[in-house]
């Protein structure tokens, strides 16, 4: 075969070298209109950084060669480390040293000032365009501050190691590193959801407990530090386990093997045994759910955010090859059925992005504004359970606009399609989410947060009827649970977008989503012409 010049070869050249900030239209209303408008330099410094082709290369390289187990040394000695690509721990310190593990908290491990949530979740949702893997340890690290601070003391003295925005890939004791990582290990082969069911037993001894027992998943397992839960005599508790001892010896983190996962494959899910673990306690013993829910909460908002940032970068891949590919004499993205379907998808990346971004408003305004807090509480499940189960079908949608090309490797849209269904599944599955907006849909807290909603959305197309449809689907209790939650979701998107989109866009995701809805499949809203012009200019510059 030989090889035509590339203007005669009808593909679309290489999505990179982009700024994701300055590209991202959407994006940058969003941050605005959450406040974070100030740090638009900054944002767009990031955004040119992590869209340059050496990141993406990164994101390649990292994922092509993934972690691997070490569990003995030449000498038959057990060393229990994971040996990754150097492209991941160059992808780790960028992300670092740029704040997303550490910026929402100072170094006290109070919570940073806003817009803090809001200027870093636009980060990590840039982040997450070029390589998910390596968030999942700043995620936990990150999340790992609330539920530390049920402990002062340890709080003290992790939490600046963790504001220090230092990466140390060294297997040494955390205190002789200037910043450290944090993990966490809570699922059990007998069950994640249902944490009670957990065996790993917790006896006070010496200066903490000796935890022994057994994670089923205990992903990013070179952190220096993991939460864990156990059962200690006064019932499940939450524990702080160090890789080294306090005398300096190696802990007993005993790995088993790495997960052979389907995507997120840059990351190191291992199964793991504690043999006389050593920890200290976090909070109360027989509190430890409690404890630990408040890590948990932040960890799922980032699962959302991520697939928000997946289903930009698939968004962006499409719009771009559909604008260079030319079929039947006319580009892709001028055919009026490929431009229906662009459309839907750009107005569904839009919404998630937004929905994202204003849930990270209520996380920043929470200490102050008890609607926010309440807001913050009810809805990051609804958003994680919304953003997270469309990112699977979306991106495959976005696959489809490439061809062929969409399903080879050496696009991006295999990754991005392999890693979309975790952020659904970990962190509490779907049902989860749905059973956990039930339990936090009180009339007394949550009836703010749905008058609020109704509020901001009142007078689009569809509100009114959507509102009395959450009612009696809550109401009809868990089996209409996901239909409630799907709906509650939609109707928060319309009230994000009002404060961050243009009016006709707001306008088009009610009529499309609320009002009129149409086929379940992406590409079958009615969008006119106009419409799909203005959302495709929006979505993507030429
Ligand atoms: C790549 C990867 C990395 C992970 N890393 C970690 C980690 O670092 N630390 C950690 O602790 N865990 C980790 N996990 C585990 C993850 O959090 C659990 O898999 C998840 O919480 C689900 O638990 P489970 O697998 O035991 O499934 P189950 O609890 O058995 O649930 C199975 C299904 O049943 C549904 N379900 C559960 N209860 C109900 C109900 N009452 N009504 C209706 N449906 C219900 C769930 O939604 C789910 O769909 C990881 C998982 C993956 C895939």
């Amino acid at each position: 075969m030989t090889t035509p010049e590339p203007e005669l070869a009808n593909q679309s050249p290489p999505y990179e070298d982009v700024n994701l900030f300055d590209s991202d239209r959407p994006l940058q209303d969003a941050v605005s209109s959450n406040a974070g408008g100030a740090d638009r330099e900054a944002l767009a410094a990031f955004g040119r950084r992590w869209g340059a082709a050496d990141m993406f290369e990164r994101g390649r390289q990292a994922n092509a060669h993934p972690p691997r187990l070490e569990v003995l040394d030449a000498r038959g000695f057990r060393c229990d480390t994971v040996e990754f690509h150097p492209a991941y721990h160059d992808l780790m310190a960028e992300s670092i040293a740029t704040g997303l593990a550490a910026s929402t908290w100072n170094a006290a491990a109070a919570p940073a000032p806003a817009p803090a949530q809001v200027l870093r979740a636009a980060r990590f949702y840039m982040a997450a365009q070029v390589e998910t893997g390596h968030l999942c340890p700043l995620t936990m690290t990150r999340a790992a501050v609330a539920a530390l601070v049920a402990e002062p003391r340890l709080a003290a003295m992790i939490a600046p190691k963790i504001t220090a925005r230092h990466y140390d890939q060294r297997f040494v004791p955390w205190w002789e590193k200037e910043g450290v990582t944090l993990g966490m290990g809570m699922t059990e082969r007998q069950g994640g959801t249902d944490v009670r069911t957990n065996t790993t037993t917790a006896v006070p001894g010496g200066e903490g407990y000796v935890i022994t027992g057994h994670k089923w998943f205990m992903s990013a397992p070179m952190c220096d530090l993991f939460l864990v839960l156990a059962q200690a005599p006064g019932g499940l508790t939450c524990f702080l386990m160090p890789r080294f001892r306090p005398d300096g010896s190696v802990n007993a983190l005993h790995f088993q093997r790495l997960k052979d996962k389907l995507g997120n494959r840059s990351n190191a899910s291992s199964e793991v045994e504690f043999a006389d673990a050593f920890a200290w306690r976090v909070g109360e013993e027989g509190r430890g759910v409690r404890t630990i829910i408040q890590m948990v909460q932040l960890t799922r908002l980032d699962c959302a955010i991520a697939s928000a940032g997946l289903m930009r970068m698939a968004l962006a891949q499409a719009l771009h090859h559909t604008r260079h590919r030319v079929v039947f004499q006319k580009r892709l993205v001028d055919q009026p059925m490929m431009a229906s379907v662009l459309a839907d998808v750009a107005l569904e990346a839009e919404a998630a992005m937004a929905l994202v971004m204003r849930l990270c408003r209520s996380f920043d305004l929470a200490a102050g504004d008890p609607c926010e807090a309440a807001r913050a509480r009810l809805l990051t499940p609804a958003v994680k359970f919304w953003v997270c189960k469309r990112a699977p079908g979306f991106v495959y949608e976005a696959m489809e606009c490439l061809g062929g090309n969409g399903y080879v490797e050496d696009s991006l849209l295999p990754r991005l399609y392999r890693e979309a269904p975790v952020n659904a599944i970990w962190e509490g599955s779907g049902n989860v989410m749905a059973l956990d907006v039930l339990r936090a849909a009180t009339p007394k807290s949550a009836q703010p947060v749905f008058d609020a909603l109704a509020e901001e959305a009142a007078g689009l197309p569809g509100v009114r009827a959507t509102c009395a449809l959450i009612r009696q689907a809550l109401a009809a209790g868990e089996a209409q649970a996901r239909f409630a939650v799907e709906r509650l979701a939609f109707l928060a998107a319309a009230a994000a977008l009002r404060v961050s989109a243009p009016a006709a866009v707001t306008e088009l995701f009610a009529r499309t989503r609320l009002f009129a809805p149409r086929g379940a499949i992406l590409g079958t809203s009615d969008i006119s012409v106009a419409e799909t012009e203005a959302l495709l200019a929006r979505a993507l510059p030429m």
